[in-house]
Parts: C-alpha cells; structure tokens; sequence
C-alpha cells in the first residue's frame, strides 16, 4: 500500500466557536421565517440563499444585492459557519478525506471520489453509528449523536470550498454526485437528513438532481418507504447476504428487519424503475458470503425489483474478522450475477491509504463500543491509531 500522500494543513483552526445561529442548514421556509423576524419582506430570504448555496458566500458584507443596513443586522444575529477542518488528507489516487470538528468538539469524516466522468462526495448522517455490522469499522464505534441538517449540509458546503467550486457550475462539476454512505445510518436521522438533501436539490442553490444523491441503508424498512415518498433521492441497499442467518451476523439490524420484509419493501419503494434501479451493495468476504450458489440465490432474490448490484471488495482495518474474497471469486460472482441481467460493477476501492475507503471511516478521538471490547465479533479496536495514518504536514 503506497503512502505517498500529499496532506495539506487545517484550513482554519480557530479555538473558539461562535454562539451566533447558524444559518446554513435552515429549510427555505424557515430562513423566511428568519428573515420575517428581522423585519425584512419574505423574498430577502431568496436573495440570501442565492448568496448561501449558488455563490458560497460567508461573509455578509460581501452580499451587495442587501442593502447595508440589513447586512449589518444580519451580522449581528447570525453567522454563516462551516464544520471546521482538522486533517485535510489527500490520497495517491486523488481520494480526498476531511476529518471535520464539530462545534461540540465532536468528529466526523467526508471523502471526495474523482472519476473521470463525475464526483462522488460520500457524506456522513451521524458521528458513529447504532448498528453494528461486523465487517464496518464505523460500527466499531458508539453513536454520539445525531448530525444536524446544518453539519450534513456544511460537509457539501465545506468540500466546494476546498476543492474551489462556487459559483455553483451547472455542468463539468467536480462534486456531481452524492452519496449518503458516510458514517452512520441515515434514516436513523430521518428529519435532518431529509431537510439537508432537500437543500441540496434545491434549484436556485447547490441544485443537485435526485438522481444524482443516493441514500444508503442498512435496512431500516419503515424509513425506506418514507425516503422514497419524502425525499425521493436513489436508494442504496447494504445487503451482503442472502440468508437470514449469516445476515443476521453481518448485518445484526436484520434480526429486527428480516429479509423477506427488507425486499418486500424494495419491491414497493416509490419511484423505483428500470431508469432508476434500486442498488444492493455486496461486500465481498472471503469464504463468508461468496460462494456461486450465494449469487445464484442473490439473483433469485432480486426478482421482480429494478435492480443493479455494487460488488465493494472488503477494505480492511485494524482488528478486522474477515478478509476480501479473492479476485477470481469476485469475477465470478460477478459473472453470475450479470449474466441474469443485472449490472454488477465492482467497486473499485478509492483512498484506502488515507483510510478513506467505504466502511474504513471512524474519527481518531472516539472511544470504542463496549459491547466490542467485552465480545463482540471485532477484536478490541485500538483507539484513535490508524495503522499507517499518514503523518500530516
Ligand atoms: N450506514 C449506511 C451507510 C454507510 S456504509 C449503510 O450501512 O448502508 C456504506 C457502505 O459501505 C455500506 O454498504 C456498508 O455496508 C459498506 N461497508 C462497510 N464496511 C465496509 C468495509 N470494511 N469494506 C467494504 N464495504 C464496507
Ligand atoms: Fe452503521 Fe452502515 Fe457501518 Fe452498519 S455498515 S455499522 S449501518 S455505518
């Protein structure tokens, strides 16, 4: 593994943080409201937007369509705040990871994935997670909390800024695509995870299309109908298993949401078509989930849901129980499962070297999960040392 990595300085490292509102992450209604109650006509709340989410505009002075005088009480009472920048890292393969801090102090992780045809910026819903899945190193971790819809909004934000990409273009984007697969499980963090993609899709601001953000789950049934009536984006699905048994194991929230119950619910989703395909992303375990008649049993399951399949070749990390199948195995799983009609690419791993890679995130400050360390699945993780975390200049 190549560690020739280029990592540039926090951007801003101030100590202190302000108390003053924020008003990234406000729903347009309520920046209305916001703006109402600063004695201003409703439509100022369109013009600030524009300024907020089109331009990527912080400093309200610099918002020359206000008249002064508005300006000046918008500085008063709120503050246009971006998460702040601990550990700006950038991979050999132009992976780039953000280790965010939080107002309270707290941690969290966004990458940036170039392609030659679009980027992918893959953002988080909450700092840790609830579940457990055994082979996700962000499941090694307690849930902290809750992310806000303004620091779920502030990841998109932040990552324009460094990568320099306001005004919002409206083609050639560097950040086209986004995809909830951060840390956490978004819609355990329905409300703000809603309100914050609503942002996003926004046309006089970020105005990203539906068909470009995907939402990532583990398999919360009751939330995937609501996403698909509420929020509308592509829907991901973190299957990994064909058996109740072994996904039990895998991915323990199948206990509660059982498959039968989980493909029911794909088959129903809202809005899924043959042009917008449901995804079920596979990692591939060695001598765990494989084997040919798995994909023969995978392709039985998918019948009847527009259906493509993303095959993520296990990353590993510190203290891992599994290892990623080989790469015959992977191709001829692949092969299977393509052969019966569904697109099954491979996932190419991006940024492993800065641990950058799908199920690699996991803030260096944490505490690990108790419930690990006295006999879980996942040996003790070590606490805040990535093994060959990069040395940041
Ligand atoms: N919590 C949500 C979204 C984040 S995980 C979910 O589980 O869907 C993003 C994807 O990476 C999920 O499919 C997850 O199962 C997968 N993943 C987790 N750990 C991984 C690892 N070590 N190697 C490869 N993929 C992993
Ligand atoms: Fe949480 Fe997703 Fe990791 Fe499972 S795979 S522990 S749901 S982040």
């Amino acid at each position: 593994m190549s560690l020739a990595i280029s990592a540039a300085p926090a951007a801003q490292a101030a100590d202190s943080v302000s108390t003053k509102p924020n008003l990234i992450g406000l729903s347009k209604a309520e920046l209305k409201q916001a703006m109402v109650e600063l004695g201003e006509k409703p439509f100022r709340a369109t013009q600030l937007w524009h300024w907020m989410y089109h331009r990527g505009e912080t400093d309200f002075d610099r918002m020359t369509t206000l008249h002064k005088d508005f300006r000046a009480r918008l500085a008063d009472n709120y503050e246009i705040r971006r998460p702040r920048t601990s550990v700006d890292l950038k991979s050999v393969d132009g992976t780039r990871k953000w280790l965010l801090k939080m107002d309270d102090g707290n941690e969290i992780e966004t990458v940036h994935i170039p392609e030659e045809d679009r980027g992918t910026l893959c953002v988080s819903s909450q700092i840790g997670c609830t579940l457990t899945c055994s082979f996700c190193h962000t499941g090694t971790m307690r849930l902290v909390r809750n992310l806000t819809s303004a620091e779920i909004v502030g990841q998109v934000m932040l990552a324009r800024d460094g990568i320099g990409e306001w005004p919002s273009p409206s083609e050639g984007r560097m950040i086209s695509n986004i995809v909830m697969m951060g840390m956490g499980e978004p819609l355990y963090n329905f409300e703000e995870v809603k309100k914050a993609l609503h942002i996003c899709m926004d046309a006089e601001g970020i105005a990203l299309s539906r068909r470009r953000i995907t939402l990532s789950t583990s398999g919360i049934v009751p939330g995937i109908k609501r996403a698909g009536e509420e929020i509308g984006t592509m829907l991901a699905i973190s299957l990994h298993a064909v058996t109740d048994e072994l996904r039990n194991v895998l991915v323990p929230i199948n206990k509660k949401y059982p498959l039968k119950e989980l493909m029911d619910a794909c088959r129903t989703y809202p809005g899924a078509t043959n042009a917008r395909r449901i995804t079920f992303e596979y990692t591939m375990l060695k001598g765990i989930n494989d084997s040919p008649a798995e994909a023969r049993q995978l392709v039985r399951m998918l019948q009847g849901i527009p259906a493509k399949v993303n095959l993520i070749p296990f990353n590993p990390w510190p203290g891992a129980p599994y290892e990623c199948s080989t790469d015959e195995a992977i191709a001829k799983f692949a092969d299977i499962v393509n052969a019966a009609g569904y697109a099954s690419p491979v996932r190419t791993p991006r940024g492993r070297d800065i641990f950058a890679a799908c199920g690699q995130l996991k803030s260096a400050s944490e505490r690990p999960r108790k419930s690990r360390l006295d006999g879980g699945l996942a040996p003790a993780p070590q606490v805040g040392v990535l093994p060959q975390q990069p040395t940041v200049a």
